[in-house]
């Protein structure tokens, strides 16, 4: 038998021409998103004044199957695609487990994860529209970065509210966006009614992602020839990241092998359902049937322990609603180092999905756990995982665990979003041994929900 490589790379070639759009093979639609104040069914006259014009049609587009990706945009991921799909090989030694463990690799470029294949999508409408600027929020900093970088190719300016928290534990992310051209303003701000708000209510907070969009949404709806973008969530991000499993998919063929197990962290779902959604359409139509697992904080558990239920995407409410599972927009999760997983909801697709049983399980993991296995992992594979992307690692070394324990050759697929540079404080924390896990209480959890509007 032929050996399986270390790293399996497609050509540049063979990178998809079309993005895959789950949606129009669900077996239940997501449920439409809903107006701030009227509270009906949005329709793209609501979504036109917040983001680009070509986004609000992919925003509402439940039907196409696929999505072609401009030129433009396909030769941009050349500069940095296909991203690598690595066979574990180290890890699976160091484990002694029979499973074979790939992970698809995204954390290969500046800003340091996938979501510069959103990032540069969103840019790229903007430009192709006319704008001149696009607004943003961003926690723990990739995806401002990300922004930053797409915004710097197509010469358009970029607002980053940067939750101030955040702002303050990475400088560093800081200025890299700066070096892309990108102005950075930590929030909650003084510079919106949306951020004067929340300091005057909770003074001296360190802000959140939901206040951080307030703000941004209103600079955007505020400014001439300007637009909002935003880095995971919504459906339209997880489309453009489904680039990530299109990619696994042909990789996995050139190989002969195929997952069954797929494993991705979950903050607002993108970089995990974009890595799911091809598998998904096997699975949807009888080719395959691969199990998924979504990966959560603890500390920010919105499957695990959330509502299924309308919320608002904000903690402003300026943003539509959506059905999705939530802690509700008030929920203000303690100050972890999960950063990009420490959204209030899911995207309305996996949540959907996962009401539906066709996601198989989501699992929450505590932050002590996640970075013994981020060091596990750095020590053997080389790697230095980026936080977010330690979850999904800490779920793959369990399960490949198990199949020690049952002989069994799995094959186990996780998603890597991404690099820990910039998390050294956390990492630095975890090797004193002074990192605490925080699990919220039922209480907490029910101070949340009740910000959860209630609608049927
Ligand atoms: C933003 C981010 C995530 C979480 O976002 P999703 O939309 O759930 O994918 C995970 N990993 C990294 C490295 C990120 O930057």
């Amino acid at each position: 038998m032929k050996q399986i490589p270390y790293k399996i790379y497609l050509t540049e070639n063979e990178i998809p021409t079309a993005w895959y759009n789950v949606r129009a093979e669900m077996k239940n639609d997501i449920a439409p998103m809903l107006h701030p104040q009227t509270l009906k069914p949005i329709t793209f006259d609501d979504l036109e004044p917040i983001f680009c014009r070509e986004l609000a049609k992919q925003e509402l587009n439940n039907t196409d199957k696929y999505i072609e990706i401009p030129e433009e945009v396909r030769n941009f991921y050349k500069m940095y695609r296909p991203s690598p799909l690595v066979r574990a090989y180290c890890l699976e030694k160091a484990l002694g487990t029979p499973a074979h463990i790939y992970y698809k690799y995204e954390g290969g470029n500046t800003s340091g994860s996938h979501k510069l294949n959103s990032a540069i999508a969103q840019a790229y409408y903007a430009k192709e529209q006319g704008l001149s600027s696009l607004t943003t929020e961003t926690g723990a900093g990739q995806w401002g970065t990300a922004l930053s970088m797409a915004c710097g190719y197509f010469g358009l300016d970029l607002k980053v509210f940067m939750v101030k928290c955040s702002a303050e534990q990475k400088p560093f992310r800081r200025g890299v966006m700066e070096t892309y051209g990108a102005s950075v303003t930590p929030s909650p701000s003084m510079e919106t009614e949306a951020g004067r708000r929340i300091n005057e209510m909770y003074p001296g907070n360190t802000g959140s992602l939901g206040t951080a969009i307030s703000e941004a949404v209103e600079v955007a709806t505020k400014t001439e020839n300007c637009r909002y973008a935003l880095g995971s969530v919504m459906s339209q991000v997880m489309l453009h990241q489904t680039i990530i499993g299109l990619e696994s998919i042909k990789a996995f063929e050139k190989i002969d092998e195929y997952p069954d197990i797929v494993i991705g962290c979950a903050g607002g779902g993108s970089n995990l359902g974009g890595l799911m959604a091809p598998f998904m359409s096997d699975r949807i139509n009888g080719r395959h049937n691969p199990y998924f697992i979504a990966v959560e904080p603890a500390s920010c558990p919105s499957l695990t322990r959330g509502k299924f239920g309308y919320d608002f995407c904000d903690t402003g409410h300026v943003t539509p609603l959506a059905k999705m599972y939530s802690l509700g927009n008030g929920y203000i999760p303690s100050s972890s180092h999960a950063g990009g997983l420490r959204y209030h909801g899911m995207s309305a697709i996996l949540s959907q999905l996962y009401h539906d049983g066709f996601l198989d399980e989501a699992r929450s993991v505590k932050q002590t756990e996640v970075f013994d296995a981020a060091v596990q992992f750095a020590r053997v594979e080389g790697i230095l995982p980026a936080p977010e992307s330690a979850h999904a690692i800490r779920v793959a070394i369990d399960e490949a665990e198990k199949c020690k324990e049952t002989g069994e050759e799995k094959v186990i697929l996780f998603g890597l979003t991404g690099t820990g540079y910039f998390d050294m404080y956390a990492y630095m924390a975890h090797n004193r041994g002074e990192m605490k896990d925080y699990v919220p209480s039922d209480e907490e959890l029910e101070q949340g929900f009740a910000t959860m509007p209630n609608i049927e």
